[in-house]
């Protein structure tokens, strides 16, 4: 096992790898910028480092002071986290062409997985549902464009191969608008992918995203550890997830896990990873692999008691899984609250000093946040402060303890979305169940939001 791991990132994920490296007996090493000086997880850390600037340019994407920060302080290893660099295949080279571990799967699988239309044709391949569209990307000529739209069927999806973040999509309802919207797409996706591929998926007009962990180590075993349901989202941004997904027959789930723990095995995929899927009719369709560890993990975590982070930290350094797929249960129902810094009525970014943090508690409650009272919430980075976990035997309990959770939770000196959270926790139809990607959008519509 790793003496030391540096962690490249930084807010709640940086503290919850220090956590896991605690806990595995590994010192590790956190890098920040000027903005997080007075952060919590560069508080608690072993040994921190301050890596420059606030602009993540110069700080947390910066490849050459990450890494020159891992060769000063002796770390063996480095874990990304989730955003900044935690996807990028040039990293992961740089990294371990430096003598160091990738945290995270090779290279060559977050670059497969990093641009869409080989990660389709990759799991076509292996045999895991996807999307019906385009085979690869869309041919320049517009006659040929419009015959696949038309094969494929109104209303259709235009796709930037190198998207990510919900950005770099466009949706068609008619064949008038098809090859404009196409060439949009693609001067949109070149200026801000670098990549002009872009691909045409069927749109899906109600589905659900249900996503599948996976853990796969370097010795040819490859798990599936149930499903998170992330339909709660609002501008392609998920802001509440649970396990498991409610009103889902066990058995179609547990088809399509088994497809996705066979590609990964038939991928030589290692690390953790999650496969994102559409549900409509009882079918899911892939959309997309994050080669990393989500936001979201939590949930999984409470229902399956498997430390997620700690199984990437052992995997990475060799390991095998200590589980087979037989021996991970699902136990329970978990919920997940993420806590943006932010209006909850206009949803703009609310940085600022918190004056007053006070978390909940009690049984079946999981705060994993870097906030605290007089922090500083800078406005350079992501508005996310925290995630309140839940877990409860039933559903009803998990909802239950998220209420009981959020009315304790209190948040001065900056605005959050804890009060929509507080709303949505008491809606009628998220309490029934099974809403799709489009609800929330819907109901702040209705809410005159
Ligand atoms: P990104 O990498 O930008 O997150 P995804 O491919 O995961 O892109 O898609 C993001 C979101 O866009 C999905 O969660 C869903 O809301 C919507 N979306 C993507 N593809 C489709 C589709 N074929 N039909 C309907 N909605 C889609």
């Amino acid at each position: 096992m790793f003496k030391k791991v540096l962690i490249a990132n930084r807010g709640e994920i940086a503290l919850r790898i220090q956590r896991a490296c605690r806990e595995l007996g590994i010192k590790s090493v956190v890098v920040y910028s000027e903005a997080d000086r007075d952060a919590k997880y560069v508080r608690l850390a072993d040994e921190a480092v301050c890596i420059g600037p606030a602009p993540s340019a110069q700080s947390y994407l910066s490849m050459p002071a990450i890494i020159a920060t891992a060769e000063v302080t002796d770390a063996e290893a480095i874990h990304p986290g989730y955003g900044f660099l935690s996807e990028n295949a040039d990293f992961a080279e740089r990294v371990e062409r430096s003598g160091f571990t990738f945290i995270g799967p090779t290279p060559e699988s977050i670059r497969l997985m990093g641009d869409k239309v080989s990660a389709k044709q990759a799991m076509i391949r292996a045999g895991v549902p996807c999307v019906p569209g385009s085979e690869g990307a869309l041919p320049e000529d517009p006659k040929e464009i419009i015959k696949i739209a038309r094969s494929v069927g109104y209303p259709v999806i235009i796709k930037a191969a190198g998207g990510g973040g919900g950005r770099g999509m466009r949706v068609v309802h008619t064949e008038a608008a098809l090859v404009h919207a196409v060439q949009t797409t693609r001067a949109e996706a070149g200026a801000a992918f670098g990549n002009p591929e872009v691909y045409m998926e069927k749109f899906l007009e109600n589905p659900r995203h249900v996503e599948i962990q996976i853990l796969a180590d370097t010795h040819k075993n490859a798990v599936w550890l149930g499903e998170r349901d992330c339909s709660m989202q609002r501008r392609h941004q998920k802001i509440i997830e649970e396990a498991p997904a409610p009103g889902i027959p066990r058995r179609a789930i547990e088809k399509v896990g088994d497809r996705c723990a066979a590609a990964c095995k038939k991928m030589g995929y290692r690390g953790a990873g999650t496969f994102e899927f559409l549900y409509e009719n009882g079918e899911f369709y892939f959309i997309e692999m994050n080669t990393r560890v989500q936001v979201e993990h939590p949930v999984t975590e409470m229902v399956t008691g498997i430390d997620i982070v700690q199984q990437q930290i052992k995997i990475a350094a060799g390991e095998k899984l200590p589980f087979t797929q037989r021996q991970i249960e699902m136990r329970g129902h978990a919920i997940e609250c993420r806590i943006n810094a932010e209006d909850p009525v206009k949803f703009i970014p609310s940085p600022g000093r918190i004056t007053m943090w006070h978390a909940p508690g009690g049984p079946g409650v999981r705060v994993d946040s870097h906030a605290y009272t007089n922090y500083f919430v800078p406005p350079n980075y992501d508005s996310m402060i925290g995630k309140i976990i839940v877990h409860g035997d039933t559903r009803e309990q998990a909802l239950a303890r998220m209420r009981i959770a959020l009315s304790e939770t209190v948040v001065e000196g900056i605005q959050t979305n804890i009060p929509l959270h507080r709303e949505l926790m008491a809606d009628a139809k998220f309490i029934e169940g099974g809403t799709s990607i489009h609800y929330l959008e819907g109901w702040m519509a209705a809410h005159k939001r």
